[in-house]
């Protein structure tokens, strides 16, 4: 099959899954009001690699490195500087063309990188067969994959087998001849629901008595035993917005229950060695992050363009304090930019995968994990209170007081009112709603908190040059 239509990704969907959001059990969720959105954006992937134009199609899609048969370039594990520089073009064109995020392959092939470079380092031939037959069952069926790391964790302060009890951190509760049985759940996973596949990877490193915690896997998400607690989101566009012609683009991220699991030998990645639990979400974290950084661009371009267009609507664009903000907006997102090319042109060779420079990735996460609200909060300083007190589109259209409207809340004579309104629309929704605050709390929270940058950059900082240097500086013989 290779590459699948966007009606038959829509198709397999409908396969049993247990799925509940907001109390209810969802029978179809390619028609439910908010899952329906996720699974239109995911889809969106599919309609890309048929797209009508061939520039686009060879993006994203790729000849099999040994068949040659046309595959989704997710798919093709990276070898060098330039296959990491495409999965950023993915993304970053992904966005472009259809204004959201088709995460159905990113995250869960971070994880299946990751299972390829740990089988390997650990030289555990059948580990390295699982994933290999894995990635061509995927390849050839064209499926749609989540990543699924993070445990739900009881008390952070406690290791896993110190914790109430034993399931805050997924782990294998049974073993046979034909497979494993687990049991545990996963929080926050990114396009669950809408996934074909589901792949576990360890969320940090076990010790020694953990080796039931240290536990890799893919199975089908309508397996026996997965249940998906989804969040809310937010559904269509309202009536009450001004909005682009194209539908709302969203992603749902879901707690996945896995009560007694039973997932068959061929699919385990990792079971029971422990030391490599590091490694294996290390390295995941790695890829995860590179991922992240590729999609950020985008997002805080925008940022930055409403930053703009706002200053210019407001008659301000030529003042000097909004200036310097907009100096200060523009080095963040260059120095983003600057860091995620540079990441994927210095990756390092772990056999023959390439994976992305891990001390510029965390770098590139952190920077923009940890300046992303004072940008935000320029962005709110340029664009003024209307952001928060607009009226709404069907204020607008209605006859009664349309027009004071179109008189009062002009700007810039170079604009019409309706333009510095749709503006302040699209800035209400970045900088001041419900969708903002998720957005400020997933860039502190999602690929991991800024603490874990900040271990992975003591990790990988060359510091021990850096002593040697002011040593020499210094006059201190070494
Ligand atoms: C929108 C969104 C999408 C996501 N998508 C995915 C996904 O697709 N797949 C996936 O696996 N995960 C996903 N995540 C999860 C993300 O990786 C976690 O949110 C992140 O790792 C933080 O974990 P937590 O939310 O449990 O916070 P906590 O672990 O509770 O962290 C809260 C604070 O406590 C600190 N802390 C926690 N434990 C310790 C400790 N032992 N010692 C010292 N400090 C500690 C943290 O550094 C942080 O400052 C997503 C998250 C969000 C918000």
């Amino acid at each position: 099959m290779g590459i699948r239509t966007v009606e038959e990704y829509k198709e397999s969907l409908r396969d049993g899954r247990r799925v509940y959001i907001r109390g209810s059990k969802v029978e179809d969720i390619t028609r439910h009001p908010v899952l329906g959105v996720s699974v239109n954006t995911v889809a969106q992937g599919f309609a890309l690699t048929s797209h009508p134009d061939l520039e686009v199609r060879n993006l994203f899609t790729a000849p099999h490195p040994e068949t040659g048969e046309l595959i989704n370039r997710y798919f093709v594990t990276p070898r060098n500087p330039e296959d990491l520089a495409n999965r950023t073009k993915m993304i970053q064109r992904s966005i472009e063309l259809t204004g959201g995020l088709p995460f159905g392959k990113d995250i869960g092939t971070d994880c299946l990188n990751a299972a390829f470079v740990v089988a390997g380092r650990m030289g555990n031939k059948q580990y390295q067969e699982n994933a290999r037959n894995f990635l061509e069952y995927v390849r050839k069926k064209d499926l749609a994959m989540c990543g699924a790391v993070t445990c739900v964790k009881g008390d952070r302060s406690k290791e896993p087998s110190k914790q109430k009890h034993p399931d805050y951190y997924l782990h294998v509760v049974d073993k046979n001849k034909d497979g494993i049985v687990v049991k545990g759940a996963k929080i926050h996973i990114t396009s669950a629901p809408v996934s074909n596949e589901i792949i576990v990877v360890p969320t940090r490193q076990m010790r020694e008595n953990e080796g039931d915690y240290a536990v890799s896997f893919a199975i089908p998400s309508n397996t026996k035993g997965v249940v998906f607690i989804c969040r809310a989101g937010r559904g269509e566009w309202t009536e009450h917005e001004f909005h682009p012609d194209r539908p709302i683009r969203e992603l749902t991220e879901a707690m996945i229950v896995f009560d007694n699991v039973f997932v068959p030998w061929e699919r385990v990645f990792l079971c029971g060695e422990w030391q490599f639990s590091m490694l294996l979400a290390y390295t995941f974290a790695t890829f995860h992050r590179f991922t992240a950084i590729s999609y950020k661009v985008p997002a805080v371009e925008v940022m930055a363009g409403i930053a703009v267009a706002m200053a210019e609507y407001n008659g301000l664009d030529k003042v000097g304090h909004i200036r310097n903000k907009l100096a200060e907006i523009a080095g963040y997102v260059e120095t983003l930019r600057a860091l995620a090319n540079a990441s994927a042109k210095d990756p390092v060779m772990y056999g023959d995968i390439a994976v992305p420079n891990p001390l510029i990735t965390n770098m590139a996460k952190l920077h923009f994990a940890s300046k992303y609200h004072e940008i935000m909060k320029l962005v709110q300083d340029i664009c003024g209170g209307i952001i928060a007190t607009t009226p709404d589109k069907k204020d607008w259209e209605n006859p009664d007081i349309h027009d004071y409207l179109e008189h009062y809340l002009g700007g810039s004579d170079k604009f019409s009112t309706e333009e510095r309104l749709r503006m302040i629309h699209l800035a209400q929704r970045m900088a001041c709603s419900h969708e903002s605050a998720f957005h400020e709390v997933t860039t502190v929270h999602a690929e991991g908190s800024m603490a874990t940058q900040m271990m992975m950059i003591m990790a990988e900082a060359p510091f021990k040059k850096y002593k040697t240097m002011a040593r020499v500086a210094a006059g201190i013989k070494v």
